[in-house]
């Protein structure tokens, strides 16, 4: 059976998710919702996205800019087996009535609070708890990326402590009007950022410390990663260990690879739509361990990173595969890996 996924704002996340729901093989789109028919309308149009209009006040607009609409949201929740709301933060919260009215499961993303949803929603390490869920939240970018090293980790070592620095990009490529453009902004400016707790809607008992600044970029965030274990691990082990995850790209020393820019450059030209990272980017030489401390610095790409944890959540939610299963019909179908 196919799965008919539905996607409400078709920005950064939602596009991106709606392309890799069409690559998947048991799953198709049933639709996009956007509000206004801007450059990504026209192009979800030119890929036969089926697209509906979420504000009924301005639907016009679309006729008026020579769109054909499918039809208002309300259609594309009632025949979806899943919604992903791709909408800005808090949003998703005011649409939620609208996937229950219509008795169809939805997953929000990291923008929404914790507290909307039956579960926060990690693939690599809490995939059954979305089991039957009505409302999922697939955490965020920062959350994820943690996310997807703890694991690992924990069921290996044990960890006593993580203590992670997130310098964070300013703002996504298109988003003209964030900063800061010539500042190093500590932010929040008090401990912790909201990433440590985060990171505890998926990993409740974790002991972690997390401390964010904002920079002028715009590519991917930075991770300085520090993790206490619980038992002994060398830097050789440990690379090993987080190489055979499918998720964690550990960047070989030989590619020179030096920061965001090049990874990005890496991955246009290994032909990744958008330029996506949907890996963690971990420099193994960075990778050290001191006593029971573990160091490390990865790169997380934050429009793409989440792209493949929904889809996941998506078969989660309906029961369609476990967790192994789930995850590696998704890297397939994307090519995950480098
Ligand atoms: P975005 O602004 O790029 O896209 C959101 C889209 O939703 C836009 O096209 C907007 O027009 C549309 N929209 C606005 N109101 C709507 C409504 N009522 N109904 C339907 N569509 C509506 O935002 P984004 O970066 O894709 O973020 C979406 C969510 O994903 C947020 O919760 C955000 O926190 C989360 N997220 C973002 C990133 C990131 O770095 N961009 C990373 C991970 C998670």
């Amino acid at each position: 059976i196919m799965l008919r996924v539905g996607v409400n704002g078709y920005g950064t996340i939602g596009k991106r998710v709606a392309d890799a729901v069409r690559a998947q093989p048991d799953m198709e789109v049933a639709g996009v919702a956007k509000t206004r028919p801007n450059f990504e309308a026209e192009r979800a149009v030119a890929k036969d996205f089926p697209l509906y209009a979420a504000v009924e006040e301005r639907a016009d607009q679309f006729g008026e800019a020579g769109i054909d609409l499918a039809g208002m949201v309300e259609e594309l929740v009632e025949t979806a087996d899943v919604m992903v709301d791709a909408t800005p933060s808090g949003i998703g919260a005011e649409n939620k009535s609208l996937y229950e009215e219509h008795d169809t499961p939805a997953l929000y993303q990291g923008g929404e609070d914790e507290d909307l949803v039956d579960t926060s929603f990690n693939a690599r390490a809490n995939y059954a708890d979305a089991a039957g869920a009505d409302h999922v939240r697939v955490v965020s970018c920062n959350t994820t990326g943690l996310s997807r090293l703890v694991a690992p980790l924990e069921e290996e070592y044990g960890i006593e402590k993580v203590r992670a620095t997130l310098v964070r990009r300013g703002g996504d490529p298109a988003q003209s009007g964030r900063g800061p453009i010539n500042d190093i902004l500590p932010n929040p400016r008090t401990l912790p950022s909201h990433h440590g707790p985060d990171v505890k809607t998926i990993f409740p008992d974790l002991a972690i410390d997390t401390l964010g600044l904002k920079v002028p970029a715009t590519l991917m965030h930075t991770h300085s990663i520090n993790v206490t274990l619980d038992s002994d691990a060398t830097a050789d082990a440990v690379r090993d260990l987080l190489r055979d995850e499918s998720r964690l790209f550990v960047i070989p020393e030989r590619l020179d690879i030096d920061g965001a820019g090049a990874l990005k450059e890496f991955a246009l030209d290994a032909g990744r739509p958008r330029g996506d990272l949907w890996e963690n980017c971990i420099w193994g030489e960075s990778i050290t361990v001191e006593d029971d401390d573990l160091y490390l610095f990865q790169a997380i790409h934050q429009e793409s990173d989440v792209v493949p944890e929904n889809v996941d959540a998506i078969r989660a939610v309906t029961g369609s595969a476990d967790a192994a299963e789930s995850v590696a019909t998704t890297d397939d179908a994307l090519d995950m890996g480098f």
